[in-house]
């Protein structure tokens, strides 16, 4: 009987591996599609300064709005994909030349310093997915200053210590972008990294905020990320906020900004756009941009 059991159990493993596989085949057919069909899409996010409770930033975040179930389809899961065979450089295309379209509209309706932050692959800095020059060429045929955007990287990137990494950076500051390091403190935190390389914000992970408590582990390292970074001269980012007591505890450990469900989730460019308008536009203390 054990055996029995065993071999079920095996075969049930191997079944659910090869659904897997089968998804994640069937996810490379479809993303081929996806550019041309126009099923992908951009939320927005707002990033909240946490002592004044307005926002001038907000997170892009991409949606695939697949035919058949896009609930099923999170870009944690096929961004990996879009990477594996090769075309995250378009699809990294896509999403800058949207948002900062977007952002040069919402900045002149609105009249705001609206700057928008966009998630960038490791391997959009390598070989083929390297199309920086165009990038600015774009945001000056926009006519926006390179400042209303920021390129969130993760530690992966900077490990790597590689030529064409530190040029790329250092051409986006030249063009007056700022770059955030996402997903501080999930990845291989060699902190050596932080004083080789230019990083304007760090974004503390989601998972150190979630179960932040007062005299808590998370609630140290929170306190001791946001000191060090305020000592190297970055402002902090606190992902995932979700209650008012987190806002709380980061705020009096002098973190700058939030992001999370407290504040809003990522919405849609009409949704996002309802919260810019009923902004309170005399009051904009938010130091640049
Ligand atoms: P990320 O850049 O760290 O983005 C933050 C994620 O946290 C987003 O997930 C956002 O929806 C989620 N989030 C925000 N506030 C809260 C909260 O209060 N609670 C919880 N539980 N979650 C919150 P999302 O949109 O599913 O994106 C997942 C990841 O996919 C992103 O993580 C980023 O690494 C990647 N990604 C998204 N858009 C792009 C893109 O355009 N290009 C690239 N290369 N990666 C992207
Ligand atoms: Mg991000
Ligand atoms: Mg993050
Ligand atoms: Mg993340």
């Amino acid at each position: 009987a054990a055996k029995q059991q065993g071999r079920n159990r095996y075969s049930f493993f191997s079944a659910s591996m090869r659904e897997a596989a089968m998804l994640k085949m069937q996810t490379a057919v479809d993303l081929r599609k996806a550019l041309a069909e126009r099923q992908f899409e951009l939320y927005y996010q707002p990033i909240v300064n946490l002592s004044s409770g307005l926002f001038q930033k907000a997170e892009a975040l991409l949606r695939w709005n697949h035919p058949d179930n896009p609930s099923l389809f999170s870009p944690n899961n096929f961004i990996s994909v879009a990477e594996d065979i090769g075309i995250i450089g378009e699809i990294g295309d896509w999403v800058f030349k949207q948002a900062t379209r977007q952002v040069a509209q919402w900045r002149e309706r609105y009249q705001t310093p609206l700057q928008i932050s966009i998630n960038k692959s490791p391997l959009q800095f390598f070989k083929g997915g390297r199309q920086h020059p165009l990038w600015l060429q774009h945001l000056r045929d926009l006519g926006l200053p390179g400042d209303c955007v920021a390129i969130e990287i993760t530690e992966g990137l900077l490990l790597e210590a590689s030529p064409e990494v530190s040029e790329t950076l250092a051409m986006f500051h030249r063009s007056g972008m700022q770059v955030s390091l996402d997903d501080f403190g999930t990845g291989y935190s060699a902190l050596a990294y932080l004083k080789k390389f230019n990083i304007d914000y760090l974004k503390i992970d989601r998972s150190f905020v979630s179960h932040l408590a007062p005299n808590s582990n998370d609630m140290a390292l929170c306190e001791a990320i946001i000191a060090m970074a305020h000592k190297l001269g970055m402002k902090v980012i606190a992902e995932g906020i979700e209650t008012a007591g987190q806002r709380d505890l980061l705020l009096a450990a002098g973190c700058d900004y939030g992001q999370g469900y407290l504040f809003a989730k990522p919405l849609p460019a009409a949704e996002f756009e309802q919260l810019l308008g009923q902004r309170e536009q005399a009051d904009t203390p938010d130091r640049t941009p």
